[in-house]
């Protein structure tokens, strides 16, 4: 695995070279779902501390074994699992309805961690049945997230589709962040790319990239 992390980073150092970027300024999220907490710790012990994952029912639970990552919740997220998620994220990077917005916001007043970081995932193809919310609604809902104190908008967030060119797809995304920006300035993040994308988010801007496979090798099928 140490090889895996040292070609991932030297990936993200050339991404970031060949825009005349600053790598300190990207975030390597190590996507630990469907992995072993045993992974996810020897990814701390390699230099990785911030930890991503997709189910709160497999997240809490490394979260309870390793305090001390930062965890990134990173997947679709329903208003009943909320509050759990609030107790261990450091960030949310899955936020598209107000209902989730209140809901982890009350959720992070319980727990009384301090404002939980939020990221508003971006739909970046017109296709309702997936996650994000669409480009005329991103301005809306950052302002929804930045009037709740318990949370603090830390950007945006958005998967490549799939039948898009990733360079097309980060660019609408980077739009959506000059948007939020407008109005937030302080909530300049884009948390976008992953194993097969991340050197065109860096170049569009993104400054967390969440890695699985790459790192991790390939995951068997999602259960449950
Ligand atoms: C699984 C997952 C990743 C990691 O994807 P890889 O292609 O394995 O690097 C990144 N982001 C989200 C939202 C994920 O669910």
């Amino acid at each position: 695995m140490a090889t895996a992390v040292d070609t991932v980073r030297a990936r993200i150092a050339a991404a970031c070279a060949a825009v005349g970027r600053d790598p300190d300024e990207v975030t390597l999220i190590a996507v630990t779902k469907r992995f072993p907490t045993s992974d996810a710790a020897l990814l701390l012990e390699l230099g990785v501390p911030d930890l991503g994952e997709s189910r709160d029912q497999e997240a809490k639970v490394k979260a309870a074994d390793l305090p001390q990552a930062r965890w990134h919740f990173v997947g679709q997220l329903q208003t009943n699992k909320a509050r759990s998620v609030a107790r261990y994220a450091a960030a949310v990077h899955s936020v598209d309805r107000v209902d989730v917005v209140r809901a982890l916001a009350d959720g992070a007043r319980r727990a009384q961690r301090g404002p939980l970081a939020v990221f508003v995932q971006v739909s970046l193809d017109d296709d309702p049945r997936r996650a994000g919310v669409d480009l005329d609604a991103v301005a809306a809902l950052a302002g929804d997230v930045a009037a709740e104190s318990a949370l603090k908008l830390h950007g945006v967030m958005a998967v490549a589709p799939m039948d898009v060119d990733p360079a097309v797809a980060f660019a609408r995304l980077a739009e959506a962040s000059a948007a939020v920006m407008a109005t937030h300035p302080q909530a300049g993040a884009i948390s976008a790319g992953m194993s097969g994308d991340l050197d065109a988010a860096i170049a569009a801007g993104a400054t967390h990239v969440r890695i699985g496979t790459a790192l991790l090798g390939s995951r068997g099928p999602a259960v449950g």
